[in-house]
């Protein structure tokens, strides 16, 4: 009996100790409230492990920068105290609303992180929304130059009272890039990095592209795209994400900050850019711009390709992913 064991557990010990196989890692798991996803190449087994376990550790470190879920984030402090004072923050966290704010520009206000003024009346799981009046009271609060960056003395403060930021459309890109870099640093050359709808992919799948699907919207095993991609950033936004149907119109958590109401006329918006951050804060900017002003801002970027599901549900290509 004794010696049987032995028999199997040898070839495994042998196994275990073998020279070490280079070989793909996956590992997945739930941070900043979504689907974190990492896949990269490494002939160690042990510094894959590490690596991995670094960018979780980074997904958690941005999380506690920034959740407005967490009372105690330096983000939930500006919340509430900006509009008395300059709340003193992370430097890192003053870049980012400061980024924030160059999208803001960039996009004609469409990207606006004070959509939050509003947008924290919205409530998905529980099916709820604000009133006309509340919108109206709320939207003058939402005003990206009503947040005030101080970047060498590395604050922020609000203008006025009832101005809340929320970076849910650009931290998740910012978290990827921070772990793609990671994992450049420490030599790592093929990878893939996932946070919910936004990905960065570092090097290609040895001699060929990674392929990045985009899902239906209203079917996660349909899709109407497979993206092949090398060193590049892809996020898409979807209205099937955070929602709720009520009397036939769809709420969810993409918010025109002019009407302080979900965004129409597109079921998903998918960019294709150099980083993950931009993709991120673009393709919410698209999906409030809406199938014209979306695909025209795009076309002036050169760095940036798009797929749009129109609400009707035709599915547009920027020029760049047309074939000639
Ligand atoms: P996901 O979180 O599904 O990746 P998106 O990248 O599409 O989503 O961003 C949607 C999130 O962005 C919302 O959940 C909200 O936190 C934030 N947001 C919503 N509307 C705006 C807006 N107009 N400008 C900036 N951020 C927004
Ligand atoms: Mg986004």
């Amino acid at each position: 009996m004794k010696s049987e064991v032995l028999s199997i557990a040898l070839p495994l010990l042998l196994l275990a100790s073998m020279p070490a196989a280079a070989e793909w890692h996956h590992r997945e798991a739930a941070i900043m409230g979504t689907r974190i996803a990492v896949e990269l190449w490494h002939d160690d087994p042990g510094e894959a492990a590490a690596a991995t376990e670094a960018v979780l550790e980074e997904m958690h470190r941005v999380d506690g920068l920034m959740s407005h879920y967490r009372p105690e984030s330096q983000l939930s402090r500006i919340n509430a105290h900006a509009a008395e004072g300059p709340v003193a923050v992370d430097p890192e966290l003053a870049g980012l609303i400061d980024e924030a704010a160059g999208f803001s520009e960039r996009t004609g206000g469409a990207f606006d992180i004070t959509y939050a003024s509003v947008g924290y009346l919205y409530d998905f799981r529980e099916r709820r929304h604000p009133t006309d009046a509340q919108i109206e009271a709320g939207l003058a609060a939402v005003d990206w130059r009503h947040v005030i960056v101080d970047l060498g003395a590395s604050t922020v403060r609000f203008t006025q009272p009832g101005v809340r930021i929320d970076l849910g459309g650009i931290a998740k890109g910012y978290a990827v890039d921070r772990a793609v870099a990671l994992l450049a640093a420490r030599g790592v050359r093929h990878a893939s990095v996932t946070a919910g709808g936004d990905s960065r992919i570092l090097g290609d799948r040895f001699g060929r592209p990674w392929v990045v699907a985009i899902r239906h919207p209203d079917d996660p095993q349909r899709f109407i795209a497979r993206i092949p991609l090398e060193d590049a950033a892809i996020s898409t936004s979807g209205d099937y994400e955070r929602y709720f149907d009520e009397d036939g119109e769809r709420y969810h958590h993409i918010i025109n900050p002019s009407t302080g109401r979900s965004a129409g006329g597109l079921r998903s918006v998918t960019i294709i850019g150099p980083n993950a951050t931009e993709t991120d804060a673009i393709s919410t900017s698209v999906f409030v711009l809406g199938p014209e002003r979306g695909l025209a801002l795009i076309e002036e970027l050169p760095d940036l390709d798009a797929v749009l599901v129109r609400s009707d549900g035709k599915v547009l290509y920027s020029s760049g992913l047309t074939p000639p």
